[in-house]
């Protein structure tokens, strides 16, 4: 964008060796560019976006998004990124790179939500609660409307059609999940902390905050004890995170396994978006708790 003259040269040089290579590369793309760090960011941000800025996710398709390693090219992309879109304390090389690349053009999603706290650590989780996906829109409205002034008034009336529908969607969960036969949702990692206080669930995590540390023997025994303590018949396990540990906790005490998607990126080849992901897990909770 024009504010930074030094970066439009040096992108009008690359274009035009890019250019003199033949590549199928367009005209000037002169929509705000946005970067977002995970697939929940990327879709508030398309939604808002409305097609008048480009949208670019960090984590590809397939990828469990807590450990991404960026290229430098996704570094690069950071730095010339009109906004970027993240949750702080998710994604340590996200984190990282922000702060040295793009400290003035980043917006934490974190904030101004009431965030939660699990032991000493801030969960991270936040767009598993539609009210806050809407909460995330508007903020990104605002944030663009300062990059595209000429925008402004068609991103926020896109970021209150989003939120229409997250007010929706956060009905029908109310509604879905009001009678239960168990409260105590276990899953594989704890990323639905925002959905079982949002909808008076009690999550039961056989691995923390993160995926990546494995659960220990006691722990297993620990949760193996709570599935049978409150009568829980699923455990969830997830898309992008290997079974395996939810798989022994069911082994263990003979219940189901179904998957319940944290949104954190989607399958390869998926179909879905938020929304219609976010219903199936609904679904899928209506069935592993016995709702009625
Ligand atoms: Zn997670």
């Amino acid at each position: 964008m024009a504010r930074r003259p030094l970066l439009v040269a040096a992108t009008l040089l690359g274009a035009l060796t890019v250019a003199a290579c033949g590549s199928a590369e367009g005209p000037a793309d002169d929509r705000p560019s946005v970067v977002a760090a995970l697939y929940p960011l990327a879709y508030a941000a398309e939604q808002v976006a409305g097609g008048s800025a480009t949208v670019t996710g960090l984590t590809p398709p397939g990828i469990e998004p807590h450990d991404l390693e960026l290229t430098a090219a996704q570094v690069a992309e950071i730095a010339q990124a009109d906004l970027v879109l993240y949750v702080k304390g998710l994604q340590p090389a996200v984190d990282e790179a922000i702060a040295q690349q793009a400290a003035d053009r980043a917006l934490d999603v974190g904030e101004g939500l009431d965030l939660l706290v699990t032991g000493d650590a801030t969960d991270p989780h936040v767009w598993l609660d539609p009210v806050n996906l809407a909460s995330i829109g508007e903020a990104v409205a605002t944030r663009l409307g300062e990059v595209d002034p000429d925008q402004a008034a068609a991103f926020a009336a896109n970021a209150d059609a989003l939120a229409a529908q997250m007010i929706t969607l956060d009905q029908e969960f109310t509604d879905g999940l009001a009678t239960c036969a168990t409260r105590d949702i276990v899953v594989s990692h704890a990323a639905f902390g925002y959905l079982a206080d949002a909808y008076g669930l009690t999550q039961i995590g056989i691995s923390g905050l993160s995926p990546d540390a494995e659960p220990s023997p006691a722990r297993l025994r620990e949760v193996a004890d709570l599935v049978r303590a409150t009568g829980t018949t699923t455990i969830y396990y997830e898309t992008l995170v290997d079974p395996k540990v939810a798989q022994t906790v069911a082994d263990e005490t003979g219940a189901a396994t179904a998957v319940l998607d944290p949104l954190e990126g989607l399958p390869e080849g998926a179909t879905g978006d938020y929304a219609s992901i976010m219903r199936a897990n609904l679904a899928t909770l209506i069935a592993g708790q016995g709702c009625s």
